[in-house]
């Protein structure tokens, strides 16, 4: 059924299918009006794509006919506009059967770092296909990568499903379905500025301290690169090595491993291939040794942060990002890479039991992990998945930590964002 759709209840067990623009008219005519204004404003010809998206998306709220307006926002990019707007129904995660669309609106101004990223590694996409097909091993082969890599942007406005009560999204791949997501024409972005403001930092490293003993807390420093690192090579990663469509035996990972089981795999790649990623482009002399250091920092205590929101929502739903989480720390921990001291003072000097991170064996277990993990998509190897979640997710080892990560990490407030862009 389409992702557009709700469906009705008629009684006596009967249901039918209602397109959104039937169900929800008035509000979306009314945005529809909303966004041919804006369209009409634009007099500049540097902004003719912007003007394209916006009437396209115009249209689009009035049929709830999305590929025009797909195809127009795919042809929008950093270097032919200095605004990034994604407006319509995109997301499933709020949806119980993880089935419909819901409405959100970002607006963003493009920042032009990401160009500079964009360069360095476009002309490695297809090695880094390789790299990653190496390490998973049999029967996934290499195949010819096309995608865009991240734009960053700073967002001005979320609205709907993009505004969430608490956090927001950091990343974003889009569409989710039609041609432009299947041709790998989609866009992916980076938001770079949540978490920025002072009072979040203040916060993070409080964090940071309550958890980290004093050694590991002194190589620890707010590092803006190395979080906007993650995410692009975060999001790269969901375009490289086995995706959702990649089929073992003829089976997609939804087959094989069940919706909620693959999400997570899926998120468990990417996030696997942020930190192999970070290797090769250190081996290839992209990057340097005390970013990727650095990022192993970011990456734990961005671990500790999806750890301590609990791995199972009040329904019982697996949450992705904590279940991965809890297993990348938790293999870290197996290959000695992180060490939990129960005995020893944390750096903030009052939490008794502390972590240390030890650099050298944690780049010696990132090329293991991902063997590990891309081993599990390419080969469909639903036991060894269930098994990393049985030991890491839900062991008695694991659950003790986790309640003590959750413990320390709760006692900061949750951050609120301050949406400000500097337009000039
Ligand atoms: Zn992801």
């Amino acid at each position: 059924m389409s992702p557009f759709v709700t469906v009705k209840d008629e009684g006596g067990g009967k249901l039918s299918a209602v397109p959104y623009n039937v169900a929800f008219k008035d509000d979306m005519t009314s945005v529809s009006l909303s966004l041919k204004k804006a369209a009409e404003a634009i007099k500049s010809p540097e902004e003719a794509a912007f003007k394209t998206y916006l009437l396209a998306a115009s249209q689009s709220f009035l049929d709830n006919n999305w590929q025009p307006a797909d195809e127009a926002w795919s042809k929008m990019n950093a270097e032919n506009s200095k605004w990034y707007l994604r407006i319509g129904p995109d997301e499933t995660y709020d949806d119980p059967c993880s089935r419909k669309a819901n409405f959100h609106v970002s607006f963003a101004l493009i920042n032009k770092g990401s160009l500079a990223w964009q360069k360095k590694l476009d002309p490695l996409k297809n090695d880094m296909e390789k790299a990653i097909a190496a390490v998973g091993g049999k029967p996934y082969k290499a195949r010819d990568v096309s995608f865009h890599l991240p734009d960053f942007i700073e967002v001005a406005l979320n609205a709907g499903d993009s505004r969430p009560p608490h956090g927001a999204t950091i990343g974003q791949s889009l569409p989710n379905w039609g041609p432009v997501a299947n041709e790998g024409r989609g866009r992916t972005v980076a938001m770079t500025n949540f978490y920025q403001d002072a009072d979040s930092k203040a916060d993070h490293k409080t964090q940071a301290e309550s958890m980290f003993c004093a050694d590991t807390m002194n190589r620890w420093v707010e590092n803006e690169d190395a979080r906007l690192l993650d995410t692009l090579l975060h999001e790269a990663s969901h375009n490289l090595g086995p995706s959702h469509e990649y089929k073992v035996k003829g089976k997609t990972d939804d087959q094989i491993f069940g919706g909620p089981l693959a999400s997570m795999l899926e998120e468990l790649k990417a996030q696997t291939g942020s930190l192999f990623y970070g290797e090769y482009l250190l081996n290839k002399g992209v990057l340097d040794k005390a970013l990727v250091e650095q990022s192993h920092l970011t990456f734990t205590t961005w671990a500790f942060g999806h750890i301590s929101n609990g791995m199972r929502d009040a329904q019982g739903k697996s949450k992705p990002y904590s279940q991965l989480a809890a297993i990348q720390l938790g293999y870290l921990i197996k290959e000695k890479a992180a060490v939990w001291s129960p005995e020893k003072m944390a750096a903030n000097g009052k939490d008794k039991g502390c972590m240390t991170i030890d650099t050298a064996k944690f780049r010696a277990a990132v090329p293991k992990l991902a063997k590990t993990v891309v081993g599990v998509k390419a080969r469909g190897d639903k036991k060894l998945a269930e098994q990393l979640v049985k030991d890491y997710v839900d062991g008695k080892a694991a659950t003790d930590l986790h309640k003590i990560i959750a413990e320390r990490w709760l006692r900061a407030p949750k951050a609120s964002f301050i949406y400000s862009v500097k337009v000039d």
